[in-house]
């Protein structure tokens, strides 16, 4: 099963370790084929490498559009070695067997995500070399193929130590490698069109591909096998971006909980106030603002300090020293933040498997997006809910207008609400929640729930009356019946925000006013399911 290397083509834009691995390649007695670049490169470097076009007869033309689409490369690379026909066409023509093609694509996702104009990423959509990689790792039998810079190495040691031949397991594990990277290359060429040609339409393949970031040791329970897959192209900044300054593996668990984290954090302003997320279970147990992130994460945790614990921490702003003595007094899995002070990491790295990650910047909630889901034989695909509180028309529905203070809050609880598993209630007060009701079936168990959550909090202050009197609530979508506001009031609520559209609205409209309760309606629901 192994097959003797003697001719190599060599054609890659990413020339990184190139000239070390095609010198050891030829001091290995194999000759080098390349193209233009890559030829100049390795003749600089003072290598005997054979030119392509002297190969095809042909000279690389349109800029490069044809440089290796020609019988003599893909003869070379498709004949198939114990098949006398193959071989007898090869003689036929002159053309040379090729057994190791070593390719890097033209930077097609590296242009998209720098913005370059259209031309530009057109021209980096690379034809000839996918069409090489295909070719070689569908003929895996005989030829293998390299895609990843950071195979040169695994690749030199297979020859070094099978006295310069491959074996089969390498080269069906390359060509393997190969067709996922010729996918994932073609579907961000696929969904860049899609943006950028404004070409979704029903009927219509969606491409997703994605390179694997990180093989995980194992998913939502031990029993189930996952990895991360990076998205291609640019990507909002968020958990795929991040930089991890310390602590365990990210676990399945943890990417998701810290990417809900920080999206919902990412819904306040830091150059209004610090904010804090904290979440459990991908579920907010507690989001504040402050004047401080030390302010907003101490409030952020008295909403609920039990569930808070083994939580994710997401901070809106660069973690500061104070603020990371607070947050490492309990135990935490990951913590979040654009940045962090060098003083604030040093505290964090006394906790060794704490996470630290920096994502660099907050995503922009408003951004366009979309979210897919699996489910049996298919995908379900959405735009995200890309719509803030601030962009909706509220309309006061009530005779009492919501006061000033009241107004704040209600926005702050609907940004909460958002992120909160349907059905979801919360109680706010102050720019901090004060109980949260999340993902139950019945509105109503959700909104008990909440309640209960914030007279606990109150027994937890010593507090005579629960944390939900003087609040607001925010609903993340309308209440059915009137029961549910009621609920409210009766917990001690004083204003409620809810997308309205409810067939009983009149009802729900007169029962907040008989309450003395202001009312807003946004026209926008959040559910999140
Ligand atoms: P070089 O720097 O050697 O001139 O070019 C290397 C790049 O050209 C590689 O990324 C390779 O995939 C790409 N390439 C090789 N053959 C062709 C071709 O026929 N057409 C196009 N568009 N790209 C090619």
């Amino acid at each position: 099963d192994q097959v003797r290397v003697s001719r190599a083509l060599l054609s890659v834009s990413d020339k990184t370790g190139l000239v070390d691995f095609a010198r050891a390649l030829d001091a290995r007695g194999i000759a080098l084929v390349s193209t233009g670049g890559t030829h100049r490169a390795l003749q600089e470097a003072g290598l005997p490498v054979t030119e392509v076009a002297d190969l095809t007869g042909f000279p690389e033309m349109m800029d490069g559009r044809v440089k290796t689409l020609h019988p003599a490369v893909h003869g070379g690379l498709l004949a198939i070695r114990d098949n006398p026909e193959h071989q007898a066409a090869l003689a036929a023509h002159g053309i040379g067997a090729i057994d190791l093609l070593v390719v890097n694509l033209y930077p097609f996702e590296a242009t998209i995500a720098a913005d370059k104009p259209e031309a530009d990423c057109i021209e980096n959509i690379d034809v000839g070399g996918p069409a090489m990689i295909r070719a070689a790792a569908k003929n895996h039998a005989d030829v293998a193929v390299v895609t990843d810079v950071s195979d040169y190495a695994t690749v030199l040691a297979a020859l070094e130590q099978n006295n310069g031949a491959l074996g089969g397991d390498l080269r069906r594990q390359l060509a393997q490698k190969a067709f996922a990277r010729t996918a994932a290359y073609d579907s961000a060429i696929a969904n860049w069109m899609a943006v950028q040609f404004g070409t979704e339409a029903p009927g219509q393949f969606r491409a997703f591909g994605g390179t694997l970031a990180q093989s995980l040791r194992y998913g939502e329970n031990p029993h189930q096998s996952a990895a991360f897959y990076r998205a291609p192209g640019k990507v909002r900044a968020g958990v795929a971006t991040a930089r991890q300054l310390q602590g365990k593996e990210l676990s399945y668990n943890n990417f998701n909980d810290t990417d809900a984290a920080y999206e919902c954090v990412a819904e306040f302003d830091p150059s209004r106030a610090a904010a804090v997320a904290i979440i459990k279970h991908a579920n907010p147990c507690g989001v504040s603002e402050g004047a401080s992130l030390l302010e907003a994460y101490e409030r952020a945790l008295a909403c609920d300090p039990t569930s808070a614990f083994g939580g994710i921490v997401a901070l809106n702003r660069t973690l500061d020293a104070e603020a990371a003595r607070k947050i490492v007094e309990i135990f935490t899995e990951v913590i979040i933040a654009p940045d962090a002070t060098p003083e604030a990491a040093a505290i964090v790295a006394a906790k060794k498997n704490l996470r630290l990650l920096l994502a660099g910047s907050l995503p922009d909630p408003r951004a366009p997006g979309e979210t897919v889901r699996t489910l049996s034989g298919g995908l379900l695909i959405q735009g995200r809910d890309a719509v803030v509180v601030d962009d909706m028309p509220l309309k006061v529905v009530t005779k009492r207008a919501p006061s000033e203070a009241e107004s704040a809050d209600l926005r702050f609880a609907y940004r909460v609400a958002k992120h909160v598993k349907s059905n979801a209630i919360v109680y706010a007060k102050g720019g901090a929640t004060v109980g949260i009701g999340a993902g139950q079936m019945s509105r109503v168990d959700s909104s008990r729930i909440a309640a209960w959550k914030a007279a606990e909090g109150a027994k937890r202050l010593g507090l005579a009356e629960s944390l939900a009197v003087g609040s607001v609530v925010a609903s993340d979508a309308f209440f059915p019946f009137a029961d549910g506001l009621l609920a409210a009031a009766e917990a001690g609520a004083t204003a409620v925000i809810q997308p309205g559209g409810s067939m009983r609205d009149a009802e729900v409209i007169a029962a907040a006013d008989e309450a003395g309760l202001a009312m807003v309606f946004t026209g926008h629901r959040h559910f999140r399911h």
